[in-house]
């Protein structure tokens, strides 16, 4: 199963902030949209990631003034990032490994989706279900 499987279901809206987003802003785009993290792009360009951890992290270590903070400042610089037609084996794998929940998608330098770690339960538990209705299938019919 590749990444492009789902992405079909999700769609391949992403929410983005600029690097200049006050932290305050980042935190009502996070509960607004209900999501865990946030692309941070530059003129397109995808120059870092941001996630409900880094501004726990931040507020642990300088407390409240940081939401006044641009997002650059806090944010991942070097994101992970898979393409449309990489597995979601592979992606699982590059989640544990390096103990993140998001991978932005990129395609030709051109953000085309997120997969968070709630996608690829979702979809791993959607296709044994599948299995265990095959098999039932199967045998009821044998
Ligand atoms: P998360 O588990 O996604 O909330 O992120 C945990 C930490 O990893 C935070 O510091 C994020 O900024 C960072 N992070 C999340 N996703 C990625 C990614 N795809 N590439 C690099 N860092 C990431």
């Amino acid at each position: 199963m590749i990444v492009a499987r789902i992405l079909k279901d999700k769609g391949r809206n992403v929410i983005t902030a600029t690097p200049d987003t006050p932290m305050a802003e980042v935190t009502r785009l996070l509960t607004d949209n209900r999501i865990g993290a946030l692309a941070i792009c530059d003129n397109d360009a995808l120059i870092g990631i941001i996630s409900e951890r880094d501004i726990v992290t931040a507020l642990s270590a300088h407390g409240a003034a940081i939401m006044q903070e641009p997002a650059s400042r806090h944010m991942t610089k070097e994101v992970v990032t898979c393409t449309e037609q990489d597995t979601v084996h592979h992606l699982m794998e590059d989640m544990t490994t390096h103990r993140f929940r998001h991978i932005p998608v990129v395609e030709n330098g051109k953000l085309t989706g997120i997969v968070s770690i709630g996608d690829v339960v979702k979809l791993r538990l959607a296709l044994i279900e599948m299995e265990a209705e095959s098999m039932r299938d199967y045998i009821k019919t044998g």
